[in-house]
């Protein structure tokens, strides 16, 4: 068992840093927010007053925290500083693809061990340990990361150099926020041509057009599984956390020279949506904004 700091503990990071607590693992927790601190104390972690107490004679750190600029500032101003060569440090925010390279150059010249490991699921997904992480590190990095990471996911998988996890994350995302705008657009569609849309589930279910968008996360409510759709899109992923890793993904499409019109024409649809969403609903709600345009 390991001694862990984990810096950040809000929705994802709190379930998180609970089930390596579970996993027996010594977990000295940080967070700005004195609930969340307060939360994790009672979830088995020993809350600590600061980020260097929380990386201080650490084996291992973990960050999950909300963007790549508070990731820089916790890696510059405070892992960097404090941890001791050989400390594996783990970064599950999902952020851009520059800023994991640099977080990722700068551990190295401390001697530190550095991944990016972004996460698929959500809360639930977080609280329950069964997140899919997206590993990006040396070969070094993902042997020792991999049993901790597997302490909080059902899968862990190495994507390639300190960046890759965050750009298979940002991909992935994109394909899912694309596939389901054409999922939300598809079942409008089939309702003004009169098609009965549970009739229409079973067949494009079982036909060429299904998706994980349809099978497991059906926008439509009272068709399909259970999903966010059937608690009037409350819960689940909100759209507003779709449209940051769409831009992301758009930011790396620049940046690489990518063409990928399906995916700007999706990012201009959860813009729209977020712009006039005052309730932070679930990013499958875009069929609402769809059935009225
Ligand atoms: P959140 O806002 O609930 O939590 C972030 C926490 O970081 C907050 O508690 C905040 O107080 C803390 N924090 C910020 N700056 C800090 C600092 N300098 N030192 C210590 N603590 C600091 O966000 P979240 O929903 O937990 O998401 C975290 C990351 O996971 C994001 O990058 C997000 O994109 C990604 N993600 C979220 C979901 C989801 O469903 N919520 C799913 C997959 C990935």
């Amino acid at each position: 068992m390991a001694k862990i700091g984990f810096i950040g503990l809000g929705n994802m990071g709190g379930g998180m840093a609970a089930n390596l607590a579970k996993a027996g693992h010594e977990v000295h927790a940080f967070d700005l927010s004195g609930e969340a601190l307060a939360r994790a104390g009672e979830a088995g972690c020993h809350p600590v007053s600061d980020a260097a107490e929380a990386i201080r004679g650490m084996e291992v750190v973990v960050t999950m925290l909300p963007a790549g600029e508070h990731v820089r500032k916790v890696y510059e101003y405070e892992i960097v500083m404090t941890a001791s060569p050989g400390t594996l440090v783990i970064d599950c925010s999902t952020i851009d693809v520059g800023s994991a390279e640099d977080v990722a150059t700068m551990s190295d010249a401390k001697g530190l061990i550095p991944v990016d490991a972004p996460v698929s699921g959500g809360i639930a997904a977080a609280n329950g340990g069964t997140l899919t992480f997206m590993v990006g590190g040396s070969k070094e990095g993902f042997k020792r990361a991999e049993p901790i990471l597997s302490d909080m996911g059902k899968a862990v998988i190495h994507a390639g150099s300190n960046g890759a996890g965050q750009a298979a994350k940002i991909c992935n995302n994109m394909l899912l926020g694309s596939t389901m705008a054409a999922t939300c657009e598809t079942f409008v569609l089939a309702k003004k041509l009169g098609l009965d849309l549970q009739n229409f589930y079973d067949i494009s279910s079982k036909a060429s057009g299904q998706s994980w968008s349809m099978t497991s996360y059906c926008p439509v409510p009272g068709v399909g599984p259970q999903s966010p759709a059937d608690n009037g899109y409350e819960g689940g992923f909100a759209a507003a956390l779709m449209l940051k890793d769409m831009r992301l993904a758009m930011e790396a499409a620049q940046a690489s020279g990518a063409d990928v019109p399906m995916g700007e024409r999706a990012t201009a649809i959860y813009e729209a949506f977020v712009e006039a969403d005052s309730q932070g609903l679930d990013f499958s709600a875009i069929i609402k904004a769809l059935e009225d345009s």
